[in-house]
């Protein structure tokens, strides 16, 4: 049997755990896993091999707000960084994805410059709600709604009767950003972190997850709590699981590596919504995360230019909220899980198995034969310090500045291609008709 590209790694990260193998690799997808030594191939020795993270929750904001981040720039930050399937956000862009004709925009931008392989989420505002199913069927991978204003008009949120609504109108997984709006109040402008903190309570969480979790309930609908932060939320959401609601829910790397504890004045870098809280609140998070309450960590990905986050006064009042984070997600949650006991496939099953079962790309996101040949050679021991200038995000605007961090990517091969961010972009344009 002929091959066109073997990998062997005595550190080769599967569903079963670590195992040496032979990766081997025919017409993009992985054909066969053999022993270390039953067959020649390009040997990366201790270097582990993962499969490409796969990260479901990605603003990339082109058409429209390409000055912001682009396709190029947001694909490059995710090969560098060991992510070789991203998932776009509905908002940001212009127009958003909230119609089929705004979705075949949105691919004719993407066409051509993608590096890792893109799908795309629609979004469910109240006035599209009878063309969910077109949009459904026209290819994206679910919905994304907010409870709460989005940060942009063109994108606004569900009341709650619209909310039952759009979760009746399809079968498919619904992605809530939860927030409940009447536990919010406007932050003062305020260089202060603890002013903002104060005006996005942990309780605004809890009572938009809980809505959340009682329109599933009614409606049998598939739900996803997005970005979740707030750890008071987890005992609603496996409580709910136990009584058979289908529900899922993320958190992200920043949430579970910073705290509010340690952002200095003014330092917006750190602004994102829900907000980053506090320690005793991060370790919980991760207690969550090692339960099964929470199910993956993805970015959340959420750039803007460097202006917008206000540098010239610091006031987290001002500043867009959101956190670019692409090229650093593995690093940065490899160096807290990693100090924190848990190992690689652990880290794997949060960052790339799950977000893929939960998307619906059950061919992606882990190394067993039949899945895609999207792999990454990692070195675990090997450290870096971030210098923004190197992110290859649009804008080197980054909370994660001057940190040591360890994991470094040494190789990725994307269809069992060997892929590099300087390379010709061979990502693909995903759509969940052909999945
Ligand atoms: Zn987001």
């Amino acid at each position: 049997m002929s091959f066109d590209l073997v990998l062997r790694s005595r550190r080769v990260v599967t569903p079963a755990g670590e195992r040496a193998a032979a990766i081997c690799v025919r017409d993009g997808r992985i054909a066969a896993i053999h022993d270390y030594h039953a067959v020649d191939g390009q040997d990366l020795g201790a270097m582990a091999l993962l499969p490409g993270l796969v990260d479901t929750h990605v603003h990339v904001n082109e058409p429209g707000r390409t000055e912001w981040e682009g396709f190029s720039s947001a694909t490059q930050a995710a090969l560098a960084g060991g992510v070789t399937t991203i998932v776009d956000m509905p908002l940001n862009s212009l127009p958003p994805t909230v119609s089929v004709e705004a979705l075949r925009v949105k691919r004719r931008a993407a066409a051509g410059q993608c590096h890792v392989d893109v799908g795309f989420w629609g979004g469910a505002v109240p006035d599209n709600l009878a063309d969910l199913a077109d949009l459904h069927a026209a290819g994206v991978f679910g919905f994304k709604a907010f409870l709460i204003d989005s940060g942009v008009p063109e994108f606004p949120p569900l009341d709650p009767a619209d909310l039952r609504k759009a979760l009746a109108a399809v079968d498919t997984t619904f992605l809530i950003h939860a927030e409940e709006p009447a536990e919010i109040t406007s932050a003062p402008s305020s260089a202060r972190y603890a002013d903002f903190l104060a005006s996005r309570p942990a309780t605004a969480e809890q009572r938009a997850v809980a809505d959340v979790l009682d329109a599933a309930r009614a409606t049998g609908a598939r739900v996803h709590i997005l970005h979740l932060s707030a750890a008071e939320t987890l005992p609603l959401i496996a409580q709910a699981r136990r009584d058979g609601v289908r529900v899922t829910a993320e958190t992200c790397p920043h949430y579970l590596t910073l705290t509010a504890e340690e952002i200095p004045d003014g330092a917006t870098q750190f602004k994102c919504c829900p907000p980053i809280r506090g320690r005793h609140n991060r370790d919980a998070l991760w207690a969550g995360l090692v339960s099964g309450a929470i199910d993956c960590v993805v970015s959340d990905h959420s750039p803007c230019t460097p202006q917008l986050k206000r540098p010239d006064v610091g006031d987290f009042a001002a500043a867009w909220g959101g956190i670019a984070s692409l090229q650093l997600g593995l690093p940065v949650m490899w160096t807290e899980a990693r100090r924190r006991g848990h190992d690689l496939a652990e880290l794997v099953r949060w960052m790339a198995q799950r977000p893929a079962e939960i998307v619906g790309l059950t061919g992606s996101g882990r190394i067993e034969v039949g899945a895609d040949a999207h792999l990454v050679a990692f070195d675990p021991d090997a450290s870096f310090t971030v210098e923004p200038a190197q992110l290859r995000h649009r804008h080197p605007v980054t909370p994660y500045a001057g940190r040591t961090l360890t994991g470094v990517v040494r190789g990725t091969w994307l269809s069992g291609h060997p892929v590099t961010p300087e390379g010709p972009p061979r990502g693909r344009l995903l759509t969940r008709t052909d999945v």
